[in-house]
This record gives C-alpha cells, structure tokens and sequence, in this order.
C-alpha cells in the first residue's frame, strides 16, 4: 500500500509519526493491536456521533445482513431513509443515494454543469470536497498536510473551470463572481469548514453567497459531507437559515458504513437520469447495510437530539486545555458547534486557510505527540477537526483535563 495505508491522512505524515494500527473500538475507545486504548477524538471523521459499535447500529446491520446484502434492486428501506433526510432538510426536495462523499459531490457539480450549460466552478480555498478532479483545487485536509496545491493528474484544461476564493472573504468573493457570473454552473462551500482544522463560515459571507448565485442562475451547493446531523438534524444550513440549491452528504447518515447522498431543489434533480439526461449511475448505491445502519442512527440522532449536549462537553474539554495553555503561555483558540470542534495554536481564532497555515505546526506536533502517548487520539494535522461523541462523558473528559495537565505540569 502506497504510504501503508488506504487514504493518506491516516500515515500521521503531517506530525513526523508513524500510524496506529486498530483492532477494535467501543464507546469512546479505539483499541490498538498492542492492547493500548486511546480516547477517540475522530470517531471515523465523524460518523461515530454516538461512540463506537453503538449496539442498535450493529444490530440492525446483523438483521439486514440475514436477509441479503446487495440487491442492485430498489428497496423500502432506501425510500425511508430519504425521508428521514429530507424532514430534517427540507432543502432536499430528491435525493440520490451513492457510496462516497466524493461520489455525492462530484454528482452535484457534474448536475449543475449539466443543468445550468455552463463549465467554471467557485470553491473556497481551504475547503476540501472530496478527491473530484474538478475540487482538488486549494482543497485543505490531506492535500494541505501534504503540500500539494494542486494534484498532478488533473488536466489543466478541467483545472481551469475552477477558481478556488479566499474563506469567509466577499470582497474576493465578489470580485471573482463578476468576472465570471456568465459562466458560472455553481459555487460549492463547506458552510462550516471542517478540512482546514474546523472555521465557521461567517452568515454574511454565505449569504452573500446565496443572493448572488440566485441572481446568475448558478447553484449553490453545501457540501455537509461533514456537518450533515454532525452540527444540527438538519445541519449547517438549518443552523444559518440558509437554503442550497443542492447539498452533499456523507459521513453520519452511512452509521460508519460507506455512504454518500446528495439532493435538493426538485427542479434540479430532475435534470438526473432516468429522468433527465445527466448521468450517474452506482452498482451499490443504496446498498441495504449502509441504508440500515444509517437510518438506524439517523432515527436514534432525531430521538435524542444530543447536539447542545455536544456543544456543551466540547466548550468544557477545550476551556480546561485552554486553561492550561494560558499558564504555560502557549498560543491557544478554539471553537465548536453541534458535535464538531477546532483547536489552533494561535491566539486570534483562524478564519481562512492563511489563518491556519499561520498557527504554529510546532506546538500542534508536540501536543498531539505526547496525547497520543497518554491515550489520547486527536486528528493528526492542525488541517483537521475534531469530533466528540455522546459517549465522551464529563468523566472521560476530566480524565483527558488530567492528563494534558501532567503532560504540561501544570
Ligand atoms: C469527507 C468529506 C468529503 C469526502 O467524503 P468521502 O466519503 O471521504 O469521499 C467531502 N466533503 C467533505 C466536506 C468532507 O468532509
């Protein structure tokens, strides 16, 4: 395996270490093949909202298991999921079923080129989609860590219909949209960034953002891959009173199996084959375990709405590390909305890519070395968020607190 492993991030790379292996998870846990257990600040990039092997979710996996796997047929299950969806965000008009965040985003822009006739793509720096030939343009996470403004492999001639806009910037925004407000199929925005560490889009900024496409026809899509029932039920957009044109998902509503969506506006959708001429097509798309678990944890999630709980525990882990900063006077910001949360090693909080990029690589290293050491696992690269479970209790909390204050004897 290039690097040792199936997505890059994952090779610690960006911290100078070498990878955990993992042999099991349960609750807050990840359990290593060296019998050593790390309180679990990634919950799979998200999906393990409620902790890991959650015993609702592996069971209704089982109970679908026993009666088949994959039908490349339509099935009941798919249609409840879609409506579980669409009553959390009723943005989403249709929806289509895919087996990726990459693959739902890719769909959006390949839908909105097909629907509007026209070719160019704003993305905002820092912002990652998914590895979309067209979106792997300033895309932050992986490629952030790795340095690599742009991939090789990507012909230029594609790369050239996608202009990539400072985070959080209208001014820069508005600048670029007029120049190319004829030729432009949409504007694609993680509306809270989770892929440069975790910034909040500014509600001025994202409306903007939707007046203007709706002057020039152009679509505007949220990716939510990340946010999607991670911040709220109905995700960023609920949160911002904000209505995309369409909206990609992932993540959370797979329950930890492999699942993209994507949907919205009817008028739109429609543009889909078989009823309309843009094309997308998935062996196992809808697959039935990835629709169980995720209709199994997307009912639990509107049963116990456990985002302000969340929130809560959050602000408290990361008030205590700040603390504890403070006395060492290290640099120290952070924030958090619903069940996802940032931390930087700057005073100021980032608001854009350069913001991040500015916060010190040198602290952040060593802090996620020796949490590691003591059982804690944060992402490993400041380009990261982090993710907190109904499973992390205020005494695990306490007992991260206690040891980020041997680490740093204070
Ligand atoms: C994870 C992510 C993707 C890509 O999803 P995959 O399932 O990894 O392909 C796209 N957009 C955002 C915002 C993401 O966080």
């Amino acid at each position: 395996m290039p690097g040792g492993v199936n997505s890059p991030v994952r090779a610690f790379g960006n911290v100078n270490s070498t990878p955990i292996f993992i042999k099991s998870a349960s609750g807050a846990y990840l359990h290593d093949v060296d019998g050593n257990d790390y309180v679990d600040f990634i919950g799979s990039w998200g999906p393990m909202i409620l902790g890991h092997s959650n015993p609702k979710i592996i069971k209704a996996i089982k109970d679908q298991a026993n009666l088949g796997t994959s039908y490349g047929a339509p099935t009941e299950a798919e249609t409840s999921i879609g409506e579980l969806i669409r009553a959390a965000m009723p943005s989403i008009e249709k929806i289509r079923m895919v087996n990726s965040g990459t693959e739902a985003t890719m769909s959006c822009i390949r839908l909105a080129r097909g629907y509007t006739g026209r070719n160019k793509i704003i993305k905002f720096t820092g912002c990652y989609h998914g590895h979309v030939d067209s979106l792997l343009i300033k895309a932050g996470s992986g490629v952030s860590t790795f340095g690599l403004p742009d991939s090789p492999g990507i012909p230029e001639e594609l790369a050239r219909h996608t202009i990539s806009v400072p985070y959080n910037d209208i001014n820069a925004f508005s600048e670029v949209f007029e120049s190319i407000k004829g030729e432009l199929a949409a504007v694609i925005i993680e509306p809270i960034a989770g892929n440069m560490g975790f910034i909040p889009g500014d509600k001025d900024f994202l409306e903007t953002l939707r007046i203007k496409t709706h002057e020039s026809g152009s679509v505007l899509i949220f990716d939510e891959v990340m946010t999607g029932f991670r911040v709220s039920l109905g995700g960023a957009q609920e949160l911002y009173g904000i209505t995309p044109d369409l909206t990609a998902l992932g993540k959370v509503i797979g329950g930890g199996l492999p699942v993209g969506a994507f949907g919205g506006k009817a008028e739109i959708m429609n543009f889909l084959a078989p009823e309309g001429p843009v094309y997308q097509a998935g062996t196992l798309s809808g697959n039935p375990l990835a629709v169980a678990a995720g209709k199994c944890l997307i009912n639990e999630l509107i049963k116990i709405n456990p985002y302000d709980e969340l929130e809560a525990n959050a602000s408290y882990l990361l008030t205590n590390i700040k603390n504890e900063m403070f006395k060492k006077e290290i640099p120290f910001s952070f924030n958090q909305i619903g069940g996802m949360f940032g931390f930087f090693f700057t005073d100021e909080f980032p608001n854009n890519f350069d913001d991040v990029s500015a916060s010190s690589d040198k602290y952040f290293e060593s802090f996620f070395k020796d949490c590691l050491n003591q059982g804690i696992y944060f992402a490993p690269s400041k380009y990261e968020a982090g993710f907190i479970s109904t499973k992390h209790t205020k005494k695990i909390l306490d007992e991260v607190i206690n040891k980020v204050k041997v680490i740093y004897g204070t």
